[in-house]
């Protein structure tokens, strides 16, 4: 018999947003559910459930005690964490080009260049798109490629928003 490990203990290392990472809730009266839902961190917060997951591995799977409740909603994006998006919850400047590669830049998705003038970074590209769409009413292609390169002038972005969005 063992006991559960500790995910807290390992920080933003442990994947929790891994698609194959069943979560587990163990409810005061002793039943079980698994899968989680929108008020899981809820729950977990306020003790109405404890919150476990079984992390699988190739040869052996293992299960942690989910005892760091910040690094899970932080992972999840239930709550804004600057450090693992490299954003600031802030208005971003923003300056946008079309591309020079466009080939179809009447498409209704266009790729585009991007500039961040506040000095953010974007390591989480659905955190800046949903910052955006708020703050903008742009709204960023998420499924698809994005990357950034680096030049004397600074950081250049590049990934595919709806044309229309843009131009309000
Ligand atoms: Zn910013």
């Amino acid at each position: 018999m063992q006991e559960p490990r500790s995910a807290g203990a390992m920080g933003a290392d442990f994947p929790y947003t891994l698609k194959t990472m069943c979560y587990i809730e163990v409810f005061a009266d002793g039943s079980v559910h698994w899968g989680g839902d929108d008020n899981t961190y809820h729950r977990a917060l306020t003790g109405t459930s404890r919150l476990f997951a079984v992390w699988p591995g190739e040869w052996s799977s293992h299960l942690f005690a989910i005892d760091d409740l910040d690094q899970y909603a932080r992972a999840f994006r239930i709550i804004h964490d600057e450090a693992r998006t490299g954003l600031t919850d802030h208005e971003h400047q923003v300056r946008w080009s079309v591309s020079p590669h466009e080939q179809k830049p009447t498409a209704s998705y266009i790729s585009i260049n991007l500039w961040l003038d506040c000095g953010c970074t974007i390591r989480d590209l659905e955190t800046f798109a949903s910052q955006m769409r708020q703050q903008k009413g742009w709204h960023i292609a998420t499924s698809g490629g994005w990357g950034s390169s680096e030049d004397s002038t600074g950081r250049t972005y590049s990934m595919r928003a709806r044309r229309k969005s843009l131009a309000t």
